[in-house]
């Protein structure tokens, strides 16, 4: 096959239906889950005002490189816009405006952007389910939402998942953290690579992202913020460690975890999928934010989410070998020999009563007809030929089975069909 003129662009995909029908099982069980555990689903918009994502830091990688953004078309209006490249800001930037009551507990999915360099489980365009519960300073909301993404995990069947958890204390915390990191990187400086010197002088916090060899024997060394935390804060993450422990969620306290986005406080924590290289491990994070709707001009609120992103979930769910969806085949075929109007008339009449029924177009032979029928996975086939159609019957074919058939009167084809249908999922 010659290659087609245009392909989808560099870091996108098509999802084709095979894979999809994964991928709306996998949706379908966070939002089931998610409802069942008090949240309400917040569709926002794919693009915001520049400005609700600078929030996020200017100094991360999401907003000094990976940002899609364009300008508005209206001269009257002039604003800079960017598709989103995550969902917390949104969803903080929509409680700003709408000022629902707290606690507000809002569950999300939809397609995040970033202008990345595209590998392995690395896209330009992926998507995210996430939880959010805004206005609440509790522990125990930091062990729902750990709780709702671990579940979620749960529910799919994955069993190599690592929980790694962290507190980064308050903004003061992270201050005198922030200052003594840097005086202790500036000494190691030399043995860092080039890229982690950039980042120093930059965020020194960001350093510890680095997976870069050069740099773990330094990062391995460096002070942790465990040691800085307030009082409080120190009683919050314990707090945390203990209700995880309690519901039977196990952890592992990750001191020098940061996470890539800069509004993060107290509670942080990541999951890594074991199967996966540690290139694409992370399949999800999320952590506390209590500075960040005010920075949006809202009231200072406490908020705690996550993200998890569903492209590395299914190939950790491929890595583990579970097979996702609870798809039925096609419960039957209609072939119609008459020239095609007994096909749209049954079609209709059997998907009215529930069933799922598909057709060829065309008048074409039965040889090919019934090709099609064995290609779309029906159990049954529904024929009509000139005799049928006379008699006002049709024949009713057993297509997985014994290949038996009968003839049935047209009256009667909903409930023989129901019937047989029933007989082949009881065998
Ligand atoms: P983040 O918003 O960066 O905390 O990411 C949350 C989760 O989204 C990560 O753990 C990944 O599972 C997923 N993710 C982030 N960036 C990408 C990407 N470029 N391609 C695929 N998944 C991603």
């Amino acid at each position: 096959m010659s290659k087609s003129h245009y392909q989808s662009p560099r870091g996108t995909r098509d999802i084709l239906p095979e894979e999809a029908e994964k991928w709306r099982w996998t949706l379908n069980s966070f939002a089931e889950l998610a409802q069942r555990f008090g949240y309400g689903q917040v569709i926002s918009p794919m693009f915001e005002d520049l400005g609700v994502f600078l929030r996020l830091g200017e100094d991360t990688e999401v907003v000094s490189k990976e940002m899609f953004t364009f300008h508005d078309k209206d001269p009257k209006a002039p604003q800079d816009l960017a598709l989103r490249p995550e969902l917390t800001a949104s969803i903080c930037r929509a409680f700003a405006q709408h000022r629902p009551t707290t606690p507000w507990k809002v569950w999300y999915e939809g397609p995040q952007f970033r202008y990345e360099k595209p590998q392995a489980g690395r896209f330009r365009q992926f998507v995210q389910v996430g939880a959010e519960i805004i206005g609440e300073e509790d522990p125990a909301a930091d062990i729902e939402i750990i709780t709702l993404a671990w579940r979620f995990y749960e529910s799919l069947g994955l069993e190599h998942i690592t929980l790694l958890i962290n507190s980064l204390g308050n903004r003061e915390t992270r201050g005198t953290y922030n200052r003594e990191l840097s005086a202790y990187l500036s000494a190691a400086s030399e043995s860092l690579s080039a890229q982690s010197r950039e980042t120093l002088a930059k965020n020194p916090l960001r350093v510890l992202d680095s997976k870069r060899e050069e740099d773990l024997e330094v990062i391995s060394a460096a002070p942790t913020i465990q040691d800085f935390l307030s009082p409080e804060d120190g009683n919050h993450f314990e707090s945390v460690c203990d209700g995880l422990t309690s519901v039977g969620i196990p952890f592992v306290i990750s001191p020098r975890l940061v996470r890539g986005l800069d509004y993060y406080t107290r509670t942080t924590f990541e999951f890594a999928a074991d199967k996966l290289q540690t290139a694409q491990n992370a399949v999800g994070g999320g952590g506390r934010y209590d500075g960040l709707i005010e920075e949006l001009g809202g009231p200072p609120t406490q908020g705690i989410g996550f993200a998890l992103g569903v492209d590395r979930i299914l190939l950790a769910c491929e890595a583990e070998g579970l097979q996702l969806g609870d798809s039925k085949p096609l419960d039957v075929f209609v072939v119609d020999l008459t020239g095609g109007s007994q096909a749209t008339q049954i079609t209709n009449e059997i998907r009215a009563h529930g069933f799922g029924a598909d057709r060829s177009f065309g008048d074409r032979s039965i040889k090919a007809q019934m090709k099609v029928a064995d290609r779309s996975g029906a159990l049954f086939a529904i024929i009509v030929g000139d005799d049928e159609l006379e008699k006002n019957e049709v024949t009713l074919r057993d297509l997985r089975g014994d290949g038996s058939q009968e003839r049935v009167s047209r009256s009667n084809l909903v409930n023989a069909l129901d019937a047989s249908l029933k007989e082949r999922y009881s065998q």
